[in-house]
């Protein structure tokens, strides 16, 4: 009697030779239907897609379901989960140890725009080179579902509760304050948060990153400005994004005056196809002058809001050396003796 074996198929690999696997985490403890499963999905397929080493980058979060995230992906990363809204400065602190980590701070929009607001600011102001996530509900989900500070002016809670207070706008905040990548999306939206994701891996400055993340708990109903259904409807995208990896080869059909091509720090090109307006994502005036525009019509404008590959981001601004400071010799990080005494005499 014969027997047949059949040799299984090789195992799907990324440019590095890893399997999806290795980037996945834990598995998620937030309720089925959260927009924030949805967001660390895109997380997993984006960093596996192109190809960084898990173990190079370093997640940060803070209080709050939107922080309890990064325990879900990239089980191979280093991970830091810091106290309410102070993952901005803890961040800071390991990209400027160790200039090669890829830092990817995930937070909300309680951590990030109330208790964490001072430090989201001066992470702003230096252009601290990260990607930051704002996983935004317009609620504290973790704390039964109140108001939080980006609730629209106007919407309810499921109680019928109304807000009477302006939202902070994190969009505004990053753009106005410095910045260099700022984008906006909605975690249903599947294709154009992969592109802007990627974007923001393949940028070396600070990306902030706000995703409208609809809380199927306490903030899904009608009523509610981040609910799926609100979204689905008021959403206005900017433009249709793609990113191409810079070691993918391939050619792009691009129709002439309907692309507008960037090129990103490591020589991927992001490729922005214009849709109604004529968008200019360099341009912090218009970026602004959209978000304000779209907000006065109780529409969500997505997409690539703002771009400034040129800003030095603050490792550079500090003059570095590039070598993480952590493994740096004594003979480097301490003055000789004689540095020290030419010291003491300047100062006599
Ligand atoms: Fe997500 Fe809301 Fe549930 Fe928190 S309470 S896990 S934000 S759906």
């Amino acid at each position: 009697m014969s027997t047949t074996v059949t040799t299984p198929p090789p195992k799907k690999t990324n440019r590095i030779g890893l399997e999806v696997v290795s980037y996945k985490g834990g598995r998620t403890t937030l309720c089925p239907g959260c927009g924030h499963n949805s967001i660390s999905e895109r997380i997993i397929e984006c960093f596996y897609e192109m190809g960084v080493p898990p173990w190079q980058v370093a997640k940060f979060s803070g209080i709050g379901c939107s922080s309890k995230s990064p325990a879900y992906f990239l089980n191979m990363a280093h991970g830091f989960n810091a106290v309410h809204g102070r993952a901005p400065a803890v961040a800071t602190g390991a990209v400027l140890a160790n200039r090669h980590l890829i830092g990817l701070t995930v937070s909300g929009d309680g951590d990030t725009a109330s208790i964490g607001l001072g430090q989201f600011m001066h992470m702003l102001r230096r252009n601290v080179p990260q990607i930051y996530i704002i996983e935004d509900n317009g609620v504290y989900g973790l704390t039964k579902g109140q108001f939080s500070a980006t609730a629209d002016l106007g919407s309810t809670l499921k109680t019928g509760v109304v807000n009477d207070l302006p939202p902070i706008d994190c969009c505004i905040e990053a753009i106005q304050l410095g910045a260099t990548l700022v984008a906006r999306s909605f975690s249903g939206d599947k294709r154009q948060l992969q592109a802007i994701l990627k974007a923001a891996i393949a940028h070396r400055g600070l990306a902030v990153v706000d995703v409208i993340s609809p809380c199927v708990t306490f903030n899904d109903h009608e009523g509610s400005t981040k609910s799926y259904s609100y979204v689905k409807e008021h959403d206005q995208p900017l433009h249709e994004l793609d990113l191409v990896p810079a070691y993918e080869e391939i050619s792009v059909e691009i129709a002439e005056g309907q692309v507008r091509e960037i090129t990103l720090h490591d020589g991927s090109r992001l490729l922005l196809k214009k849709l109604a307006q004529d968008y200019d994502p360099s341009d912090k005036l218009n970026a602004l002058r959209a978000i304000l525009e779209a907000g006065q019509k109780g529409q969500v404008v997505t997409g690539m809001l703002y771009l400034d590959p040129a800003r030095p981001h603050f490792i550079d601004l500090l003059n570095l050396v590039d070598e993480p400071l952590g493994t740096l010799p004594q003979s480097r990080v301490r003055p000789s003796p004689e540095v020290l005494d030419q010291l003491m005499e300047e100062l006599r």
